[in-house]
Formats: structure tokens, sequence, C-alpha cells
């Protein structure tokens, strides 16, 4: 074991790193379980919900001209008079964002704790206030890359074919409808073939696959006998509750983190439940999802 993987775990257990991200996201990057995984910011770091709220009441305060400095109260009037009432709030919001949450301790020491292992971060923009990290080994940047730029080609054409009377879902993710795209994220992400397959189909054709994943994967939970280790990682939807290839994602996974530092087998166990719990109240935090987006959509 190298001493940097020592060092990482020595953050883990002392309370420096979120301790989900560390795990599935770094940790199973870095011993080759899978090639990427994805850190949404900053609602995926620790104080996510804080910094979130911090750069909402920074943008709102910036709208009505009260910027905390006199250089950005400066700076936003001279945009404000140059940019489009929703390009201005756009930058607003960037802005905003990069001032919280780039300067942030949790995301400093978070970007700092991958690099210290090894990993490449791609961090890339999903709205103003929303960015992601794409976790990889150095070695898969091309392909991960690749993924990106399929990304944004997609979501390019999706929206300007979006019409109104769509869901806004839609809109700000028009790749979750793509097959082949869907097919190359979740083999990148580490997820068995037989799930992507059924992902997939849920997606795509949704009404012969017996609804979207979500409804799919939480009435299977009702129904059958889950696996713990089935639910190997968030935002996973096995093709059924014990599936075997999963749960041989989800043992390995325990068995490689174990070798880190035994603690992990436990956390990483915890984590697994929560996963199916997740996945059990799935279309409900669906739903509210949509409602907030629904919500911000109306706002801006
Ligand atoms: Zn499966």
């Amino acid at each position: 074991m190298d001493d940097s993987l020592k060092a990482f775990g020595d953050e883990v257990l002392e309370g420096r790193l979120d301790p989900r991200v560390a795990l599935e996201c770094f940790l199973l990057v870095r011993l080759g379980v899978r090639t990427l995984a994805i850190v949404t910011l900053p609602a995926e770091l620790p104080d996510g919900d804080l910094l979130g709220a911090q750069v909402d009441f920074e943008f709102r305060g910036r709208l009505v001209g009260q910027a905390r400095d006199l250089k950005t109260r400066f700076n936003d009037a001279i945009e404000r008079r140059r940019l489009k009432p929703v390009a201005f709030k756009t930058f607003l919001l960037r802005s905003s964002f990069a001032n919280i949450v780039l300067a942030s301790h949790s995301y400093l020491t978070h970007k700092q704790a991958g690099k210290s292992i090894g990993l490449d971060l791609q961090e890339t923009e999903v709205r103003p206030a929303i960015r992601e990290w794409f976790v990889s080994r150095p070695e898969d940047r091309a392909k991960i890359l690749d993924l990106l730029s399929r990304r944004r080609e997609l979501q390019r054409r999706g929206r300007a074919q979006h019409k109104p009377s769509q869901p806004v879902t839609l809109y700000v993710y028009p790749e979750e409808t793509d097959a082949d795209y869907l097919r190359s994220l979740g083999q990148l992400l580490g997820y068995p073939e037989c799930c992507v397959e059924a992902y997939v189909g849920g997606r795509v054709r949704t009404e012969a696959a017996g609804g979207i994943p979500e409804d799919r994967a939480a009435a299977q939970i009702r129904d059958g006998r889950p696996a713990l280790s089935a639910f190997w990682v968030k935002d996973f939807f096995p093709c059924r509750p014990d599936c075997p290839e999963a749960e041989a994602r989800g043992r390995q996974a325990r068995a490689l983190l174990a070798q880190v530092r035994p603690e992990f087998a436990e956390i990483y166990a915890g984590f697994c439940r929560q996963n199916l719990e997740r996945v059990s109240r799935g279309p409900e935090d669906i739903r509210r999802h949509g409602e907030w987006l629904d919500r911000g959509w109306s706002r801006s």
C-alpha cells in the first residue's frame, strides 16, 4: 500500500474528508473498481447545503446591487448595463459560485485530497451554480474528455430542440434519453452491463420497460429480497435488487477498501444501506427534484 493512500485514509478517519466522496468516488476509482465517478458541487461536499445557501444569498444581494465589497459592486454595475437581464443573472450566479464554492475550505481540501492519490478531476459546469468533478485516473483522461464532449453536444442539440410543453428535466438533462451515451456512461461508472441495459430501457423505452428506472427499482425492492452489496454506489439502480453482477461489485469494493483501512469495510456497508434506502424511496425524491428545478426555472 503506498504512502499516499495511507495518508488519505487518515484524512477520512480524522473527519477531514466526506467519507462517501472519499470512498465511493475517490478510492473506488483509484483502486480500479470503476473508471469514473462523478461528484456534484457543491451538493456533495460535506457543507454543500450551507455553500448552496451562501451562493444564493450572495446572488440575491448582488441582484439588488448589494455586493459585499466596493470593487464587486462597481464591476456588477458595469455588467448590468452591458448584459441582457438573463445573461446578467447567469453572470452573477457563476461569479457567486466562484467566490463562495471555489474558495471554500471543503472544496479545496477535497480537490487536494483527490490529487494527492494521483486522481484526475475534470471540472465541468452543469448550470451556472452547479459543477461536477469527473474523477478518473490520468490514463483514462481521454475517455472522460470524449464522454464530456459527447454530453455537451447532446445538450446543445437537445436544448435547441426543446419545446416549452416538454418537461424542464429534458431541457436540463437531454442526454438522459440518449441510449448510446447512457451505455458509455454506465460502463465508465463501473455498472454491470445487465443493469445498464435495464436502466437504458427504462429511460429510453419507458412504457415497454415497466416505467422509469426509479419506479421499477423501488417496486422490485418492495417485492423482492434486496442484497445490500448490490446497492454498491449512490445513484446506481441494479437490474434486480439481488443482481449477482452488482453484488460482486459491492463485495469487491468492500474487500479492496478494507485493505486501505479495516474500518472502511463497516463505513462502506453503511453507504450501501443508505443507497438501498434511497432507491426504495426513489420516485418521491425525483418528484421533489423536479419541483425544485421547476421553481428555479420560474425564478430565472
Ligand atoms: Zn444487473
